[in-house]
């Protein structure tokens, strides 16, 4: 690399480890062999003291640009993550300094795609939105194994029905049953992460489910020779309950469209809701991003086009006009003038 003075030598280390004085030792020798103004020695990682201790180091940890450009002959500029970032916040690129690697890499487009099919107007939604994974959580989920046993009797003592069953259920964190994919997922034993044990959740929606998935109107014949139906629903105290830990990985994304922001739980956030009536896409579909704050709302009833120049704008963005008979909605770029 060259700066302004001349030649510098540099070496990056892209790892989790510190780097030793080993490295910044032989550098120091290249800089000699090549008559170079100085060395730089960019890690991921950091350095070892035994590295910082060397006699011509000097660590950065802020303004990389900066130190470079001040660096004195023969020097050694160890130059940490945090200067790391600093370089690339100037050239524009965002390490996410600070966040746990692991979530870097996290496939965030089914959520991105969900916003961007927004309507949006003169910007398109995606240009708008800056989107990360900002955190992740091991949530615990369970799965239920219920077992219901119960035998049913007419009023004379005869047996009429011998209930035998056993089901599965997939619950959330909260007990809630769940459906579809997740309930899937979770019967298959979730991401396949370690979990606590912990309370388990409350039963009282299993039981209810199990009670209206298990009831049997059941014929039979009495001794008088009549037929009679008899309506066999098992009893709280006959459906046996057992909780089994599974844990599932909770990513949260947030999404930020101008001064709006949305927070998105993978994989438990399903829906949109608007941002003005609370409400879910479902109700009064379809939804638009305002382009003057960034808030999602319904197209019709919270929010809409500004008559003139057609940006889509919410309602509390947007200016009211009364024509003689129908109201228009105007963009803070189209007031009306006096
Ligand atoms: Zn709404
Ligand atoms: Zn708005
Ligand atoms: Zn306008």
């Amino acid at each position: 690399m060259w700066i302004d003075r001349g030649k510098v030598v540099v070496e990056c280390k892209h790892q989790a480890k510190s780097v030793g004085r080993p490295v910044v030792q032989k550098l120091h020798s290249a800089v000699m062999t090549e008559r170079a103004v100085g060395g730089i020695v960019i890690a991921t990682g950091g350095f070892s003291s035994a590295a910082e201790g060397h006699t011509h180091a000097n660590i950065c940890s802020g303004d990389a640009l900066t130190a470079i450009r001040r660096m004195q002959p023969n020097n050694i500029l160890l130059v940490d993550s945090g200067g790391l970032s600093a370089l690339a916040r100037v050239a524009g690129v965002n390490l996410h300094q600070g966040e746990d690697p692991s979530i870097r890499d996290i496939d965030i487009s089914g959520v991105t795609g969900m916003f961007a099919g927004l309507r949006s107007c003169p910007a398109g939604a995606t240009s708008l939105m800056d989107a990360k994974a900002t955190s992740q959580h091991i949530d615990t989920c369970w799965v239920a194994e219920v077992r219901v046993e119960q035998r049913f009797h007419n009023s004379a003592g005869m047996l009429v029905h011998k209930m035998k069953k056993k089901k599965t259920y997939a619950c959330g964190p909260d007990g809630g049953i769940l459906n579809g994919k997740l309930a899937k997922k979770v019967k298959n034993g979730g991401d396949g992460l370690p979990v606590k044990r912990g309370e388990p959740p409350p039963r009282n929606g299993i039981i209810r489910t199990a009670k209206a998935e298990c009831v049997k109107n059941v014929k039979y014949k009495g001794g008088n020779g009549a037929t009679y139906v008899k309506r066999c629903e098992p009893t709280e105290g006959h459906i046996h309950v057992k909780f089994h830990p599974i844990g599932v990985l909770r990513t949260t994304v947030e999404l930020k469209f101008l001064r709006t922001i949305y927070k998105w739980d993978i994989p438990w956030d399903k829906e949109i809701t608007c941002k003005a009536c609370g409400k879910p896409k479902g109700v009064l579909k379809p939804l638009l991003i305002c382009n003057e704050c960034g808030r999602v709302v319904h197209v019709r009833t919270c929010g809409g086009e500004c008559s003139m120049c057609k940006k889509t704008i919410c309602d509390s963005c947007a200016v009211k006009q009364k024509r003689i008979i129908k109201t228009s909605r105007l963009c803070s770029d189209c007031l009306p003038s006096g």
